[in-house]
């Protein structure tokens, strides 16, 4: 923390963990700034939406096996 602009890398990285858990106010903050300003991460950020609702139709007790995604 402490930095107002996430590279590429952490923002990807984030974007990534935004999908298994909440994100601080900061993070989100700092995730959507960069978002803003960033040509390539909105793509990522779109593939990962799109695996995440994908992954919604899944029924919840599937999603708890843990080498769902291993
Ligand atoms: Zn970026």
């Amino acid at each position: 923390m402490g930095k107002l602009m996430y590279s590429c890398e952490e923002a990807a990285k984030l974007s990534s963990r935004a999908m298994e858990e909440p994100l601080g106010l900061m993070e989100r903050t700092l995730l959507g700034f960069h978002l803003m300003m960033c040509t390539n991460c909105p793509n990522f950020v779109r593939q990962l939406e799109f695996l995440r609702r994908a992954s919604r139709k899944v029924p919840e007790a599937l999603e708890k096996v843990p080498d769902r995604d291993a």
